[in-house]
């Protein structure tokens, strides 16, 4: 192998050991940390954070990228060498751009903010959030103007969660979306009686229920922890060593799902080809093909009904209060369609609609035609308008999520695209293992995990998230119809039952 790659690769690989480094300590801030640990650690992660954006940001990668220039035109476009070389002068060439005062105000901004936040929320007033609100807001339109310009202001936030995706052809697919959506809940009727997962659910329990069921959704043995969070999430330290979380309640069984959706999130990091282990080809080409995994085996794998009927005498062997439950009831109880005021409880029906309330919201506050201190007005009306829901108060309105406390507009809209997504690739999936629901039901996930990982995780981010997705399944573009097709199918069945 050439010198100056070699020494890239030296460069790039001690960058993605502090990244672990922060990877640990932030997984054990959020799962074991004392709470007197909290302001030595938020420091300790700013330091070791600055660091690695110094490092990685310094002219010496710079040097290294153009060492490396020559060779890369010799380099096959799809092999790792050239894919790493591609991605690293895309990473630097665009963390440049942000002046460090700037990305340094944004952090500090943003903690102020998150501070504001919680104390408004308690107290239920936006009033109180607005100030730190508007100064992080400013900071994030200053830094919009050093990014690349797209066809609309909204573009270069998107970028950072949807790389080359265009607000327009988001819009194109929530244009479909939200009609046909607000007919998928009318047709829907009643919601049905969950009052089941309520009760006496032992965390330990729980835990043991969950351990078995990941066991078989393929994880290898000694790769992977699941331990209990308050915000549930999944990080991978590397393809051996992949933490995932839960919030485990003993009063509701909903931990079951938030468990599942981050086994996705976790099985993605198993499924990466080794070789890019180590490399800052290790991760996912966007957020939302991320979700749309996470979807997948929170959705449409873990509220299915081939899974319960292979799962459900497993759980009620460990709760014997749900042997009372058949299957149909559980099934209906657990695909409950009801609109709802808290995006994160809402139901597979209703969640894109949240969503979208959002994204158009953001674009507002962006193009400057909204004023934030109409948001609350604004957040409200529309809920009524796409859910018909009213909103008793901020809290439970435009004070429940955490995501504007850093103005980090962009990434609602990926929740969303991951449902779509995930719809879209099933499709494939379901075409290439004609047995699939037998297997689910068998609790055999071999097959299914090794076409996801062969088709779609082994590939990191090598590739845009539009050629992954072209790699995955030989389509380009999304398309919301697959999605749709699924929650009509879904719904009438859920009737029907
Ligand atoms: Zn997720």
């Amino acid at each position: 192998m050439a010198e100056p790659l070699v020494e890239l690769k030296q460069h790039l690989t001690e960058i993605d050991d502090l990244e672990r480094a922060l990877g640990v300590l932030a997984w054990d801030q959020r799962t074991n940390m004392p709470a007197g640990g909290a302001s030595a650690r938020s420091e300790t992660l700013a330091t070791l954070g600055g660091v690695v954006h110094e490092r990685f940001t310094a002219d010496e990668t710079g040097r290294l990228l153009e060492a490396v220039r020559p060779l890369e035109e010799q380099l096959d476009h799809d092999g790792d060498d050239a894919s790493l070389i591609r991605v690293a002068r895309r990473d630097w060439e665009k963390q440049r751009r942000v002046p460090k005062e700037l990305a340094e105000a944004w952090l500090r901004e943003g903690s102020n903010a998150h501070a504001a936040w919680l104390e408004a929320r308690e107290a239920s007033r936006f009033d109180l959030f607005l100030p730190a609100f508007r100064r992080v807001h400013e900071i994030a339109l200053r830094w919009a103007e050093y990014m690349e310009a797209g066809d609309s202001p909204y573009d270069a936030f998107l970028d950072e969660y949807e790389p080359g995706m265009r607000t327009s052809e988001v819009k194109a697919v929530f244009e479909v979306l939200r009609p046909a959506l607000t007919e998928i809940v009318r047709s829907a009727g009643e919601p049905a009686d969950d009052s089941f997962l309520e009760g006496d659910y032992p965390v330990e329990t729980q835990k043991a229920f969950l351990e078995d069921v990941l066991g078989h959704f393929g994880f290898e043995d000694g790769t992977w922890r699941l331990d209990p969070t308050v915000h549930p999430f999944a990080i991978g330290i590397g393809r051996g060593d992949i933490r995932m979380t839960t919030r485990y309640r003993p009063d509701n069984l909903r931990a079951l799902w938030a468990a599942m959706h981050e086994a996705g999130h976790g099985l993605t990091y198993q499924g990466l080809d080794p070789a890019l282990d180590r490399t800052p080809l290790a991760g996912g080409p966007s957020l939302g093909l991320g979700e749309s995994q996470s979807r997948t085996w929170e959705n449409l794998v873990g509220r299915s009904l081939p899974f319960w009927r292979g799962f459900l005498p497993k759980l009620q062997q460990r709760f014997p209060q749900l042997g009372s439950v058949d299957l149909e009831t559980w099934y209906r109880g657990i695909n409950r369609v009801a609109p709802s005021l808290i995006r994160v409880n809402a139901d597979e029906v209703t969640y894109s609609l949240h969503i979208i309330l959002r994204f158009e919201l953001e674009q507002q506050l962006v193009d400057g035609t909204l004023a934030l201190e109409e948001l609350p007005e604004a957040w409200n009306a529309r809920m009524t308008e796409f859910l018909g829901v009213d909103v008793p108060d901020d809290a439970h309105g435009v004070l429940q999520d955490v995501h504007w406390t850093r103005a980090a507009y962009g990434y609602f809209p990926t929740y969303a695209l991951g449902n779509v997504l995930s719809l879209q690739i099933w499709q494939h999936v379901r075409a290439a293992i004609p047995d699939l629901d037998a297997q689910i039901e068998a609790g055999e996930f071999g097959e299914l995990y090794g076409w996801l990982a062969r088709q779609l995780y082994r590939h990191g981010r090598k590739f845009t998230p539009t050629e992954t997705l072209e790699r995955a399944i030989g389509e380009r573009t999304i398309d919301p119809q697959p999605y749709l097709e699924y929650l009509r199918g879904k719904v009438a069945g859920l009737a029907a039952v």
